[in-house]
């Protein structure tokens, strides 16, 4: 691990101001100041010397404040990027009201991981991509233009959607998952001022350019998600297909979401995770199950369209058809949900 400079401010905007001062275009993750609140991701790479910060601004000053609280209302949750996964995963409302995102949560790593992570940084963990850890080997992500290393190597975990050239590293989070499902909102809060971002738009397929993950600039810190609420978000559920039963990552996981009238699909909601490179919205998927039963043939044609375009290398195949089937199973357990 490389020395690097410890600041601890007191609010938001001085983290800000601590955070900045990187050249305009640096992507936020190679920027030489870096937030740390959890750093259950972050310490990891720096003791791998995959990420090398100068300057580390401890936001955990600001837990006290509204940036560690959840609230509820009407209109749906307003969650503050300080507050801990366990903490979330513990919610009462969250549990009841947002299963998908009590699932993704409580699936996620290990009880003590999740009592430190924040869900400001969980959102933004970085692959676990070998080639990305270990820094004697090409990767065009931590190292951009050397190669990657994956594309002919050992890539059994990684992407088949959203991938490149260049980068085929699978997004590792989950909750992410339920955010994007649920059509959750980002606020951030930078040099230029506050902003609020789709949490869609959060996140950045590898292109040319793997390095560039996020549309966050240097210094920028998100600050809450808003989550909307919604007829399907009680009807929803997260299902995770691993190698083994915890504290692992996904192969191919399903975050869904259902509005149903009798049997009949109103409004269906359907995120992947494991099989892309970014938190993966199957948009075309939903659009096909609108306004159709909810069975096994329309619940496996929805999954078809949710593949179309797989891309697969040597070893990866095989998450084509168990991405498919985890689709087909999610939607048909959350039919079955009792709410
Ligand atoms: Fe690097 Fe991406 Fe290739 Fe992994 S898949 S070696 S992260 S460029």
């Amino acid at each position: 691990m490389e020395p690097f400079l410890y600041k601890r401010p007191q609010n938001a905007e001085s983290a800000v101001r601590d955070a900045s001062g990187s050249r305009r275009g640096v992507p936020a993750v190679q920027a030489a100041q870096q937030f740390i609140a959890g750093g259950t991701n972050l310490t990891d790479y720096m003791k791998l010397n995959v990420m090398r910060p100068e300057v580390l601004v401890d936001i955990n000053r600001l837990s006290g404040s509204e940036y560690g609280k959840i609230e509820v209302s009407d209109r749906g949750l307003r969650i503050g990027a300080l507050v801990r996964m366990a903490e979330a995963e513990d919610h009462p409302v969250i549990q009841s009201r947002y299963p998908v995102m009590h699932d993704t949560l409580k699936l996620a790593a290990s009880r003590q991981i999740r009592n430190m992570a924040s869900l400001g940084g969980n959102v933004l963990q970085r692959t676990r991509c070998e080639y990305f850890r270990e820094t004697s080997w090409p990767c065009n992500k931590r190292n951009p233009g050397s190669g990657c290393s994956a594309l002919d190597g050992v890539n059994r975990a990684h992407a088949v959607l959203g991938t490149s050239e260049q980068c085929i590293a699978t997004y590792p989070g989950d909750f992410a998952l339920a955010l994007i499902a649920l059509d959750a909102k980002v606020e951030t809060i930078g040099p230029r001022g506050r902003r609020t971002i789709g949490f869609a738009d959060l996140h950045i397929e590898p292109g040319t350019r793997p390095n560039v993950e996020t549309v966050l600039e240097p210094g920028e810190l998100i600050t809450f998600y808003t989550v909307p609420a919604g007829a399907w978000t009680q009807r929803s559920r997260y299902l995770k297909i691993r190698d083994r039963d915890s504290y692992q990552f996904a192969l191919a996981s399903a975050a869904v979401a259902l509005d149903l009238q009798g049997d009949t699909v109103r409004e269906a909601r359907i995120a992947l995770g494991g099989v892309a490179t970014v938190p993966w919205r199957a948009q075309k998927a939903e659009a096909s199950l609108k306004g159709q039963p909810l069975n096994e043939e329309t619940a496996s044609k929805a999954a078809e369209l949710a593949f179309e375009g797989a891309a697969t290398r040597e070893h990866n195949a095989f998450k084509v058809p168990l991405g498919k089937q985890t689709i087909v199973r999610a939607l048909l357990e959350a039919k079955a949900m009792r709410i």
